[in-house]
């Protein structure tokens, strides 16, 4: 069967936002399937209304149906009752584009960008009527292809795939899709998988676990190593040289029901060289590559002309620091003028960036909701996790935006984090209160909203040798903060569970024995564990102990300099001992400079591959310039010097 249509329209009416599953999207594309192109079904293993959005997929969707050798349609998690439905009904998997069976594609490429989505991938993988291991699959049965950030430890989840990808896609998607269609050409003779395996294993930037033998000794892992020659021993990440080759997506899709981040969204860097400790994001996708301003203009007037949206958000790690964000601001407010209001939001605002000139610019458009993220409590607690974001910074801040006419904010902060004392928790708090009470003098009823959530230790972060708080630690310290919070007019506060914490590092870190767990839970249903009326601990606590695997060894644990990692064959660009030497100078509570305007300290990610950082214009953004640095001290902007390397004893005898 290839087009379940006849199966699911039925029954479409009997389950929950049906909407999900009949595609018709502005911007969608019926493509035209044949035997000589590459079949590709790009999964988002969650709802259709948060993996919609989510660019990456919009990105390789486009590229993939603009070759001529390849076409590419997406596929959503189903919600639980419509799998109950598919599964009596026997209707597999299948994509939203033309609702052909996922069987009938040559590729499953999952997007994975959160580790509690790990068993909601198995679930759609037998949902295709694809066998959840990779060694069990045939020549006729998918590829199943992941990327995203969660891939730069893929382990616990080697079992079930066939290829991992690290880095950008646009450019190595290509080179997959040239290989693949040639082995599918070929006739995928009886026995040519592992050959094709072996030959996608040679491609930059493509990880084939099966390739890969790991050993163990007791609990320690002791070795990963290739199977067969040729097969290399480091996988490194892809990183495109410049983001204005890649003008995508230039066909949005625009939902026919209500989705997360609903609104046209336009990517004006990618990459970030704050080096805040805590942030994988910052660190694996380094070097910061700015789109430039011509071409962000374009995709501006272009997407909002094309998709009636009256939003547009200009998205990155941190879009504030893009060079001359104030003009960009000033120029699409301009350029809407004479038309219906334009709202622009930058969703990824730090402090020290934003200033007076960039509230007033939003707020000439309509003004959205403002979220900072200081992340820390205390000047203390921010020098360890490098986030040099001064208190008065802050207030600097949010006084502009109480003076613009913002009404309410919210704040993000993290718990958890290494050496924090209750002091530091605290902090936030303060924090809060300080800002209602800015606001009062603008406004009668100031609120702000503090988003605390539990700090998780990532690969490639100088915090991947942390051991992560305990649930009754992080939820002691969330306790404390309401307790601090309750009394405050005016702060609200919301916070994620610490349980779903724990699992969350448990995966972040773990390695090829999780495997089993994960499979298990799955089997027994744990599907949807990022949804908090779905998570179950108890399920994952008692399969963890039934394989005889302790929670608390892969998450509570401080890792020695010596350890070797899960993902140490995987590359993300940064010297192991830069990331080390970060930790140490976190410890120390020594800062580092942002190497954008400051000479370059070699963390690997643009001097291994040859690249360098693209900034759109000379213009250096509101918290720093060219050929400065910041006074580790202060926090403050001056002439360049080279951070600290006091001698630090590791993190366990520190108590930590
Ligand atoms: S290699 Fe140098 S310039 Fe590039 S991100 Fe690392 S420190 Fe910065």
């Amino acid at each position: 069967m290839t087009d379940v249509w006849p199966l699911l329209e039925p029954v479409l009416s009997s389950v929950s936002k049906p909407a999900r599953y009949i595609g018709l999207e502005d911007g969608a594309v019926v493509p035209l399937h044949a035997p000589h192109k590459v079949a590709w079904l790009l999964a988002y293993p969650d709802t259709y209304e948060i993996g919609l959005p989510n660019q990456g997929l919009q990105i390789l969707y486009e590229i993939l149906n603009d070759r001529d050798d390849a076409v590419a349609e997406r596929a959503y998690a189903p919600w639980t009752d419509l799998e109950g439905v598919m599964r009596t009904r026997r209707i597999p998997l299948f994509s939203v584009d033309t609702h052909r069976s996922a069987d009938a594609f040559d590729v499953i490429g999952f997007n994975l960008s959160a580790e509690l989505t790990y068993t909601n991938l198995l679930n759609m993988i037998d949902l295709a009527g694809v066998p959840v291991r990779s060694v069990e699959r045939r020549e006729d049965h998918p590829l199943v292809v992941a990327g995203g950030h969660c891939t730069y430890n893929p382990e616990p989840i080697a079992d079930f795939l066939d290829l991992v990808v690290l880095g950008d896609g646009e450019e190595v998607v290509s080179e997959i899709n040239t290989v693949i269609g040639d082995w599918k050409r070929s006739g995928r003779t009886p026995g040519s998988r592992k050959g094709l395996l072996r030959e996608l294993a040679g491609v930059e930037g493509v990880y084939v676990p099966s390739m890969y033998s790991v050993s163990y000794d007791g609990p320690r892992l002791i070795s990963i190593e290739p199977r067969h020659p040729g097969v290399p021993e480091r996988v490194e990440k892809r990183t495109v040289s410049d983001l204005a080759d890649w003008p995508y997506p230039r066909r949005q899709l625009v939902p026919v029901t209500e989705v997360v981040h609903d609104r046209l969204n336009v990517e004006v860097f990618r990459g970030c060289t704050r080096g805040c400790r805590f942030c994988q994001a910052g660190m694996i996708t380094r070097p910061v590559r700015e789109r430039p301003f011509e071409q962000v203009r374009t995709m501006v007037a272009e997407g909002l002309r094309r998709t009636g949206y009256d939003e547009v958000a200009l998205t990155s790690l941190s879009t504030a620091d893009y060079s001359g964000i104030e003009g960009l601001v000033a120029d699409i407010v301009r350029s809407t003028a004479d038309g219906p209001p334009v709202s622009v939001s930058l969703p990824s605002l730090r402090v020290d960036a934003f200033g007076v000139g960039i509230a007033t610019e939003i707020q000439r458009a309509r003004r959205t909701g403002l979220t900072f993220a200081p992340e820390a409590g205390t000047w203390r607690m921010r020098q360890v996790i490098n986030k040099l974001i001064r208190d008065e910074d802050l207030y600097g801040a949010v006084e502009a935006a109480f003076a613009n006419g913002w009404r309410r904010m919210k704040l993000y902060f993290l718990t958890g984090l290494p050496s924090e004392t209750d002091e530091d928790t605290l902090g936030i708090a303060e924090l809060a209160r300080n800002c209602v009470e800015l606001g009062r003098s603008h406004t009668r009823s100031p609120s702000v909203t503090v988003s605390v959530g539990g700090f998780v230790p990532k690969p490639f972060t100088p915090f991947q040798w942390f051991g992560q708080n305990t649930v009754p630690e992080l939820r002691r310290k969330i306790d404390l903060l309401r307790d601090a919070t309750r009394r405050a007019n005016g702060v609200q506060m919301k916070w994620h569970d610490p349980k779903a914490t724990l699992i969350e590092g448990l995966m972040a870190r773990g390695d090829r024995r999780l495997g089993p767990v994960i499979e298990e839970v799955w089997r027994s249903g744990g599907t949807f564990q990022e949804w908090s009326e779905k998570f179950d601990l108890e399920l994952w606590t008692g399969t963890m102990a039934r394989h005889g695997l302790d929670p608390d060894w892969y998450v509570h644990r401080h890792r020695e300099v010596d350890e070797l990692l899960p993902w140490d064959h995987l590359s993300a660009g940064l010297h192991k001992d830069f990331l080390w030497q970060d930790w140490r100078d976190a410890l120390a509570e020594v800062g580092l400079p942002d190497c954008r305007w400051t000479p370059c300290y070699d963390c690997g990610a643009c001097t291994g591959y040859s690249l360098e950082h693209i900034v759109a214009s000379a213009v250096p953004p509101a918290g720093g310039s060219q050929g400065t640095g910041q006074d580790l001290s202060t926090g403050r902007w001056v002439p360049v010097g080279l951070r600290g390397s006091g001698s630090v004893p590791g993190p366990a005898r520190l108590g930590i």
